[in-house]
């Protein structure tokens, strides 16, 4: 039990798997905004908060700088009206006011610890210059601003600002130094960060559970595809699969369905071809066992007749061995099909002999056999092999001739390429069996073929051969008429 949830969650969690990586997506998305915006929120509000406390303080302490001059307050601070006033300012933002005579003097100090001390810091100097700052210390929690205490009318600049040259400069007549703290607003940003933790985990509860419905759904047409996939066993059913849930998938089913028709295709023949084999070879076995018994069953055999039938088995023996010399030299081709034995061949000599050995089959049934050479032509081919090509469609030329009839052997070349055609006067191949004729046992008349001594491979062995060379092979036809082979193969042999 425990095995098995330690195996699937291992499983889901595998990067390869497409399910987590929907999972993380979802998830990452949904969680990756609400941070970033907590993030954001906070900050902003913490902006916002402190220029708003620092505008607020600025205004105060600008109402207070005016009072301090009308109650002559630099040089006499016992004015009980702007010490409650600067009391309830500090009380007001938790903060500490300093105020700050011409010669750097502080005279009042709202926290009574620096009063009579100078102060020479470059916010002071620079707010008796004209130029009011305020800064934010966020380590130690306070924003500090510096106003200058002039009459009314004229105005110092904001921080940074550059110094206006003119009247005002000279008529600063001290600085307030007010420290507020931002406690306030500190504490309400972490409350708000602690809302916002809370609910980031109520979101990530969701999300997740959405990533995992979302990782499932999304991926279920896959696992429907791997069942319609397994459910096909051995995949030689006339049975297609179908997952149409998204586009993606009914690509990939009909891709595999493509290699499905291509197996059961290559299955079909497989089993045609072993079939026909058994078939083939059951044949002359029948007969000779026949003729066999039929002379025992005789008592007393004329010794002509028992002559006849020995010649008969003799024959069917034969028929035996071509058909598995043809078979053999089949199966050869398909397993070397990489492995030629290329040489130099003079194309012209090798057709020369090659029909130097048919003439006499020929001359049987008045046929002539004629050899037209074009041009000089040698090549790189493999020379047994090329013989068995010239030798089958001479052969068939011959054994579909008519009496008196005539076979053609035109051997031509390019720079690229040479051919040997051949054509007969013979009975010609119909149109519906030209698509077949290099099918391995295909023959358009069988009875005829076999009484001939035909085994049906002949041409199949002929075009592996020929494509063996990277070459091809094509026919034409006239029913009655005669039929024409060419046989085309490059002059170089091109390696693999
Ligand atoms: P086979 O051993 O029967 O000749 P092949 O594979 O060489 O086998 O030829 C297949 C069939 O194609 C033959 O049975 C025959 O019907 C037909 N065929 C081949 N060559 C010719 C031709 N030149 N003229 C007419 N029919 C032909």
């Amino acid at each position: 039990m425990w095995n098995k949830i330690k195996e699937e969650s291992v499983k889901f969690f595998s990067w390869r798997s497409l399910k987590t990586r929907i999972f993380l997506i979802v998830l990452a998305a949904g969680l990756i905004p609400c941070v970033v915006m907590r993030y954001g929120i906070i900050n902003y509000y913490e902006d916002r908060a402190v220029s708003l406390r620092t505008s607020d303080v600025q205004t105060q302490v600008k109402i207070i700088a005016d009072h301090l001059l009308n109650y002559n307050y630099l040089q006499d601070t016992s004015s009980e009206v702007i010490n409650a006033e600067l009391d309830q300012l500090s009380n007001l933002y938790d903060g500490r006011v300093l105020i700050i005579n011409s010669n750097f003097k502080i005279v009042k100090d709202t926290y009574g610890i620096s009063e009579g001390k100078t102060i020479i810091s470059e916010e002071v100097i620079k707010c008796f210059k004209g130029q009011s700052t305020s800064n934010h210390d966020v380590n130690n929690g306070y924003i500090e601003i510096t106003t200058p205490i002039m009459p009314t009318g004229t105005t110092a600049t904001e921080k940074s600002e550059p110094t206006p040259k003119g009247t005002e400069k000279e008529s600063i007549k001290g600085v307030m130094l007010t420290s507020v703290s931002t406690d306030s607003i500190v504490a309400t940003m972490e409350i708000l960060g602690r809302k916002a933790v809370i609910l980031e985990i109520l979101i990530c509860l969701v999300v997740l559970g959405i990533a995992g419905i979302m990782s499932n759904i999304l991926v279920k047409p896959f696992n429907h595809l791997t069942d319609a996939i397994n459910e096909i066993k051995g995949g030689y059913t006339e049975e297609l699969i179908s997952v149409p849930d998204y586009s993606e998938t009914v690509h990939i089913v009909d891709a595999f369905n493509q290699v499905l028709g291509r197996m059961r295709r290559l299955d079909d023949s497989r089993q045609e071809f072993v079939a026909n084999v058994s078939h083939e070879l059951k044949t002359p076995i029948t007969s000779v066992k026949v003729l066999a018994d039929s002379l025992l069953a005789q008592g007393d055999v004329p010794a002509e007749l028992y002559k006849e039938f020995m010649e008969d088995i003799a024959a069917e023996i034969d028929r035996e061995n071509k058909i598995i010399n043809d078979l053999l030299a089949l199966v050869k081709m398909d397993k070397t099909a990489s492995d030629l034995n290329i040489s130099v061949v003079d194309i012209n000599e090798l057709t020369e002999i090659i029909l130097k050995r048919l003439r006499p089959i020929a001359r049987k049934r008045d046929i002539e056999v004629i050899f037209e050479s074009i041009r000089q032509v040698t090549a790189e081919v493999d020379e047994v092999k090329l013989t068995l090509i010239i030798t089958n469609l001479v052969e068939n030329a011959i054994k579909y001739n008519k009496d008196q009839g005539s076979v053609k052997v035109v051997l031509d070349a390019d720079h690229q390429f040479f051919t040997i055609q051949v054509s007969d006067t013979g009975i010609g191949i119909p149109e519906d069996s030209m698509e077949h004729i290099y099918e391995r046992f295909y023959r358009v008349d069988k009875s005829h073929s076999r009484e001939i001594g035909g085994t049906g491979l002949g041409l199949a062995i002929t075009r592996s051969a020929v494509l063996m060379h990277r070459g091809s092979i094509k026919l034409s036809s006239v029913e009655g008429e005669g039929t024409t082979f060419i046989v085309k193969i490059p002059l170089n042999y091109i390696v693999p």
